[in-house]
């Protein structure tokens, strides 16, 4: 349990954050802040880590195995709508996913394992990765060998969560969160003059069956029990009223938790799209980007992260449902793909006190009680964990 003056320090660290955020790659002084803190904790600190990511070693027992715990510490590209004390001092940035609590959570979880520094079987990993919401900060992360001297034996995470109310805890087992894709198609036609259609190759009526063809993929390609989705994000095209468009250009995305799903759809998508073009006579290009995999949890992690919640929240508010997966996606999944671990959703949300925005809105805002179970579930899976792996 924290007592209350640590509670009231850690609701005091979510708001200093918040009032401060930085976008992407360019969260330098969130990671001073961060590094300043380590430091002073006992923490031996590195700092660049992928960027501006910061990570924080405690030792414990040499011979125990190392527990890497992650924050993500980017805001987002948001005015910030809500009136509080608390509200964003630089205009268009917002910690509007709750990416501050996580900072605060991890914080807090550092200074209490320092405490236990003398009886920690093993060692922790606090990790404050940059760049979540660009999907790019943990693989730069990992590439910069986070994930070795010493090497992570697993990695935990939360996310707080507003699709689930305050004192509620998700955590399932297997695909919880989507992998993400980016395609862009070109399709070029020929342009002319709108009166005269016969003389052209109209781009807009040809991307226009592209759009509607697409939407075949899911319905009609996947296993309908295997969840997809194919969404057209923009459409692009055209001059004037009267001109017949040369080109038009299509973005969009692609979400799956499923790895067969995960494979195969790209080439369903080009299948579709090459075939409409051609039975209309255009030409086409077709960029297709794997921004991340979907975040997969060990289940035997997941089971430890299920009793830590249980311990803290009560076994009747841990959810297993669908309301503990989403169609979103994290890069937690890079370090998911490598090591085995577990990442889990902390409900946020409060609708008595209006805290009930979606993440990414400019209203958003969370329910702090959540801060402190977030606390006390990634301690006790840690010990847990170190625990059960020196046993
Ligand atoms: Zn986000
Ligand atoms: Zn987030």
């Amino acid at each position: 349990m924290l007592t209350e003056a640590e509670t009231q320090e850690l609701i005091r660290l979510r708001r200093y954050f918040h009032r401060r955020p930085e976008l992407g790659f360019q969260e330098r002084a969130t990671a001073e802040a961060i590094a300043a803190r380590l430091r002073e904790y006992g923490y031996t600190v590195r700092t660049g880590v992928g960027g501006t990511g910061v990570v924080g070693e405690l030792n414990g027992h040499e011979d125990g195995p190392t527990v890497l715990l992650r924050a993500d510490i980017d805001a987002l590209p948001i005015q910030e709508e809500n009136d509080v004390a608390y509200r964003s001092m630089h205009p268009g940035i917002m910690h509007a996913c709750g990416h501050d609590g996580h900072m605060a959570i991890a914080l807090t979880v550092a200074r209490r394992l320092m405490r236990l520094r003398s009886r920690l079987p093993g060692r922790v990993k606090v990790v404050f990765q940059p760049a979540e919401e660009l999907l790019s900060g943990a693989r730069k992360m990992v590439e910069d060998g986070v994930l070795e001297h010493p090497h992570v034996d697993a990695a935990f995470g939360l996310h707080l969560w507003n699709n689930l109310d305050v004192g509620m805890v998700g955590v399932v087992a297997g695909p919880m969160m989507a992998s993400v894709d980016r395609f862009e198609i070109v399709i070029e036609g020929r342009g002319g003059h709108g009166a005269m259609p016969h003389q052209t190759v109209d781009a807009i009526v040809v991307a226009s069956h592209v759009v509607a063809a697409l939407q075949t993929v899911v319905s009609r390609n996947t296993d309908p029990l295997d969840a997809a989705v194919v969404t057209i994000g923009t459409i692009r095209g055209g001059q004037a009223f009267n001109i017949i468009a040369e080109r038009s250009t299509l973005t969009g995305t692609v979400r799956t938790f499923d790895p067969t799903t995960y494979e195969t759809i790209p080439n369903m998508i080009e299948r579709v799209v090459a075939g409409v073009c051609h039975s209309l006579g255009a030409r086409y290009t077709m960029r297709y980007d794997r921004l991340c995999q979907p975040t997969v949890n060990d289940p035997e992690m997941a089971e430890l992260a299920r009793q830590a919640a249980s311990e803290v929240v009560g076994p009747e508010n841990i959810v297993q449902t669908k309301e503990a997966r989403t169609m979103g996606g994290e890069d937690m999944s890079v370090f998911l793909q490598r090591v085995p671990g577990c990442y889990f959703f902390v409900g946020s949300r409060n609708r008595a006190k209006g805290l009930d925005r979606p993440h990414h809105s400019s209203r958003f805002d969370f329910d702090e009680a959540a801060l402190s179970i977030g606390v006390e579930i990634l301690e006790r899976l840690t010990m847990n964990y170190l625990a059960r792996a020196a046993s």
